[in-house]
């Protein structure tokens, strides 16, 4: 038997003077983001033109090795352009796992378009590239240059894995599929910031990639995401059509096709510039955090979820491993009782009611994992 006090004092001593309840991940910000703010307003450029904008997505550019970067209002509305911009159709369908957080699929789903479901891997717990080499080979055939599902006829258009908690997911074996396949690969590198696979930053490996700045990620915007690509054409068009697809004109109202309001205003890029101040010292202390559950819990003979070979994982969430559902539910009640905010991964979205009918392939991962892993309070440490 799990000793789960014992895992609850292990995650309280990592928080010492905290109040009653340790959160999942809380937002760190103080003096630097007030005077961003500040400054924000004092230039009168609070809403979706701003010299903070632009100087967000230089800077979160430069930090990825991305050519452009695009900051939009979330990043369900980047996963959603990046789809759109990847000339994803009604009745298509787009390769994705089951195990991630529901934006992933939704962003699909508004596209008109069906999520088709591949398993994990265990190792990443990202898209397996095993079942998705399977599935192009034998459940896809080719014409007309297009790549049709062999079953229903629907076209096969875009292919989008997630970096789960911010462990990298297998992009090179993926991106060597789908460039064999002339698949189109965005990257939902939502949790992935500070990320690198063989020196990579994520997000960065297909035609395009997406970051999310919400609340609990580990940089936030307050509300926000971000479109990298290194192609100049699909970034100006980002850039266009999140922004009502106006025309540039010194006074005429002109839009050119049905565009989209979902650029980031200036005062949630100036936020961002503050945090970007922070991102190493966050990114440092979520990896010290990680090193120091790891070593606590193997003493307790539970197994962490740590970063996957020639890897460097942000540690977003860190995750550890139950014996199963059972005994995941019994510490979660515990450790919820005692105010640490323990939580379950999400329930796969093949489960979920509007996506319990799409295509998948056998599961058995995805349903392990979710039914064994807990994710631990991760919150950096910093002193404000
Ligand atoms: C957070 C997240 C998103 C969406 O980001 P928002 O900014 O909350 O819209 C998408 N995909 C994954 C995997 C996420 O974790």
């Amino acid at each position: 038997m799990t000793d789960f006090q014992a895992i609850i004092e292990i995650i309280r001593a990592r928080y010492p003077g905290s109040g009653e309840v340790i959160p999942l991940h809380a937002p760190v910000m103080g003096e630097i983001e007030k005077a961003y703010l500040a400054a924000c307003v004092d230039s009168t450029f609070v809403s979706s033109v701003g010299a903070y904008v632009t100087r967000f997505e230089e800077e979160i550019a430069r930090f990825c090795g991305a050519r452009h970067a695009i900051a939009t209002v979330n990043g369900t509305a980047a996963l959603h352009m990046a789809l759109l911009l990847a000339e994803v159709r009604p009745g298509d369908l787009v390769l994705t796992q089951s195990l991630t957080f529901v934006a992933t699929a939704n962003a699909v789903a508004y596209c008109g378009v069906s999520p088709f479901f591949l398993d994990v891997d265990r190792e990443t717990l990202g898209l397996d590239a095993a079942p998705l080499a399977d599935y192009l080979a034998e459940g896809c055939r080719r014409e007309d240059g297009r790549l049709l599902d062999r079953k229903t006829g629907r076209r096969v258009a875009a292919c989008l894995p997630m970096s789960t908690f911010g462990l990298p997911a297998d992009l090179p074996r993926i991106a060597a599929l789908c460039d064999a396949y002339g698949l189109p690969l965005v990257e939902d590198a939502a949790e992935a910031l500070g990320s690198y696979r063989n020196g990579r930053h994520m997000g960065t490996f297909g035609r395009m990639g997406v970051l999310s700045f919400n609340g609990n990620k580990v940089l936030t915007t307050g509300g926000g995401g971000m479109i990298l690509t290194d192609d100049d054409g699909l970034a100006a068009r980002a850039r266009h059509l999140t922004t009502t697809a106006k025309q540039p004109h010194p006074w005429a109202y002109v839009h050119d096709q049905v565009g989209y309001n979902y650029r980031l205003p200036n005062l949630n890029a100036a936020f961002g510039c503050a945090q970007m101040e922070r991102l190493p010292a966050l990114l440092a202390d979520k990896r010290r955090l990680a090193v120091e559950y790891a070593g606590a819990l193997a003493d307790l003979g539970v197994s962490f979820v740590a970063e996957p070979a020639d890897c460097v994982a942000n540690y977003w969430l860190c995750a550890m491993l139950l014996s199963g559902p059972e005994e995941r539910d019994a510490f979660l009640a515990e450790a919820v009782a005692a105010g640490v905010q323990c939580r379950p991964a999400w329930t796969p979205l093949h489960r979920l009611p509007m996506y319990a009918d799409c295509p998948r392939r056998p599961l058995p991962v995805s349903e392990e994992i979710a039914g064994r892993l807990v994710n631990l309070p991760s919150t950096p440490r910093m002193k404000l």
